[in-house]
């Protein structure tokens, strides 16, 4: 009889595959500061190309894309990010955004499939007339597929009309899409399509697809220009 393991603690923990060790050690290498290393180069192209925006870069870690996405898009100060109040941003990032970005979070309740309902949002975002008193909302983020509701997939609908919302109010849009391939299964949906609506997406490559750390943030040419500054 076979008996073979299956380690469900988390998706953390898959591991490297023999060819992707492999891969590893005969990468061609060069100074990533620079912008010479082919490698993260290639890495960089092809993770925009499959999510269809111009550029990307690779970042240590999630939590990190999320802070430099949120904070670019608010580098005016007084910036207020509309987030799920069940979100990995809002729960689970030690509140960088506000204590290292100097970003305020306002919280919209999370509805048990992980999506925000539309009218809340907006009603969330600050009148501009009362810039006296109030900080200026400058992006809405959305997650998905949502951790904290069990990993339930935002619709491609539902992020197009979130999306529809953001320009009205000239907002920026950022999809936490730590497992955005996995809604793209799960829906049927071509991850592209999928994430069209947003200014930038989050997509962590410790979660089920064998890298140990990392992640990228893609987005437009301007929007990773001043990411890497
Ligand atoms: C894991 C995760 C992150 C953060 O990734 P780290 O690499 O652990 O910092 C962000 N958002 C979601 C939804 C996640 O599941």
């Amino acid at each position: 009889m076979v008996s073979r393991k299956v380690d469900l603690r988390s998706d953390t923990v898959t591991k490297p595959t023999e060819s992707m060790r492999a891969a590893m050690a005969m990468a061609e290498v060069d100074d990533d500061v620079l912008g010479y290393d082919p490698t993260a180069l290639e890495l960089e192209e092809e993770m925009a190309k499959i999510m269809g925006k111009e550029e990307g870069l690779f970042v240590p870690s999630g939590t990190m894309g999320n802070l430099i996405s949120v904070l670019v898009h608010c580098e005016t100060r007084g910036s207020e990010v509309i987030v799920g109040d069940n979100s990995h941003i809002h729960i689970l990032e030690n509140g960088g955004i506000a204590t290292i970005g100097g970003v305020h979070p306002r919280t919209v309740k999370n509805k048990d499939d992980g999506t925000m309902d539309i009218d809340l949002i907006e009603a969330a975002i600050r009148n501009p007339k009362g810039q006296l008193f109030f900080p200026t909302t400058r992006l809405i983020c959305l997650e998905n597929t949502h951790a904290n509701s069990g990993g339930k997939c935002l619709s491609v609908e539902y992020i197009d009309e979130v999306g529809e919302l953001a320009k009205k109010y000239d907002l920026k849009l950022h999809i936490d899409g730590a497992r955005i391939f996995n809604a793209s299964i799960a829906l049927g949906v071509p991850v592209d399509r999928l994430v069209q609506a947003a200014d930038s997406i989050l997509v962590c490559l410790s979660k089920g697809l064998g890298a140990p750390v990392g992640s990228i943030i893609v987005g437009s040419k301007d929007f990773i220009a001043k990411v890497v500054i």
